[in-house]
């Protein structure tokens, strides 16, 4: 039994008991049973296991290698990683992914959706990335998202590998249209990727027009697909940054339809606000989609990291308190209640976006997974970055860590 915890939002404490790897009972006092352990909670925030939602895991780590993104724009930054990709090996992404995954476990992280670049004839990231999601399956729950990083259409062979990518077992099929040779390419590529994701059922995740190209409509295409093919929450549009540059008449013609598709969205605004904006020069623009907007009319935003020390971010640590606070930042989404309901950016939200079902939450039958941090409330652990006290996995405890201390010598 953990002694006194503040769950979620909850005004009190309540206590939390554990017995075979699920939450046995919840309640503001509960009598110890004969002979149980009692763990202090301190009153100490538990939320549910946090998530990435999009990370790139086969470029972790390779910052500087063979050299730095100076311009730091996203094509710079493709550039950069098509020169890397020459050098992987199975071992190579295997060892950074690995370390990438246990630094994103000591920030309370369990569930990962990962994309991995399928524009390789030989495919070495995703044989990598697939051996590790089985090896971690009953620790860290890692989902692989074939990603074309040069285009299905402009990219040789592309739709076969994208097909390889499908039948080698991948949780999620994905696209690039703003980086396609073509307009006609970008709605090609959306086209085929969502019929290949209902002839395999899989789920989709597309980078999707995420460039400051006010033109760059891959989202209505994508959400129409949805629509029409029965995918619905089944897909999720990351980055969408042109949504930034749209103009207003046109986004609210799109938001009728991004309401009756139901999908999902996935904000990177640490990285957004970085390598958006790039060839403007003042106003600059921020690059960020349209969160607060999307989240007013109830569609469903999560918020990644993206990228953890490579081509595209040589400074993301993996922790996801970083993300939030950008992101409410950058959205100016800083009302109180914003502020307070902003956790679930990267729990209940990215949960709905992963589909992973009515295992996941702090509640009674559920798996006692869940992580405690060293703060009383989610405002607190937001603004003094609050460190990870525990993470419990079905029961068991994956990562742990002591509460900050530090001395003031004046
Ligand atoms: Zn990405």
């Amino acid at each position: 039994m953990i002694r006194s915890l503040r769950i979620e939002d909850a005004e009190q404490p309540s206590d939390l008991r554990i017995q075979d790897g699920r939450i046995t009972a919840i309640a503001p006092s509960l009598d110890p049973l004969e002979g149980e352990e009692i763990v202090k909670g301190h009153g100490r925030l538990a939320l549910p296991p946090i998530i990435e939602s999009h990370v790139h895991l086969d470029s972790a780590l390779t910052a500087g290698q063979p050299r730095y993104n100076e311009s730091g724009t996203l094509f710079e930054g493709i550039e950069v990683w098509s020169g890397r990709k020459r050098d992987l090996t199975v071992e190579d992404v295997k060892d950074r992914a690995g370390r990438a995954i246990r630094q994103q476990a000591g920030f309370g992280i369990q569930y990962v959706r990962s994309h991995v670049d399928v524009t390789d004839p030989e495919l070495t990231a995703l044989r990598a990335l697939l051996e590790l999601r089985e090896e971690l399956k009953d620790t860290i729950t890692l989902q692989l998202v074939a990603f074309p990083q040069e285009g299905i259409l402009s990219f040789p062979d592309g739709p076969a590998l994208m097909r390889k990518a499908a039948e080698m077992g991948v949780d999620a099929l994905g696209a690039i249209p703003h980086f396609e040779f073509t307009r006609e390419y970008a709605v090609d590529s959306l086209n085929l990727v969502c019929e290949l994701a209902a002839e395999f059922d899989l789920l989709v995740d597309v980078h999707c027009d995420e460039i400051d190209d006010e033109a760059s409509r891959g989202l209505e295409t994508l959400a129409t697909r949805a629509l029409e093919l029965g995918l619905r929450d089944r897909v999720t549009a990351s980055h969408t940054t042109a949504m930034h540059s749209y103009n207003n008449a046109y986004v609210v013609r799109l938001m009728r339809l991004l309401t009756m598709s139901g999908i999902n969205f996935v904000s990177n605004p640490l990285v957004n606000t970085h390598l958006q904006g790039r060839t403007d020069t003042y106003p600059k623009r921020r690059g960020v989609t349209r969160v607060k907007e999307l989240t007013e009319a109830g569609i469903n935003v999560s918020f990644g990291q993206d990228d953890i020390v490579d081509p595209w971010n040589p400074l993301g640590t993996g922790n996801l308190r970083d993300v939030v606070l950008n992101g409410l930042y950058v959205t100016q989404m800083m009302g109180r209640e914003q502020i307070q309901q902003s956790y679930r950016f990267i729990t209940h939200n990215a949960a709905r976006t992963l589909h992973l079902g009515d295992d996941y939450g702090i509640e009674v039958g559920k798996a006692a997974s869940f992580v405690i941090l060293d703060a009383s409330s989610w405002q607190e652990a937001l603004a003094w970055n609050a460190g990870l006290i525990a993470s419990y996995r079905d029961g068991r405890v994956i990562a742990r860590g002591e509460p900050a201390t530090r001395e003031i010598l004046f």
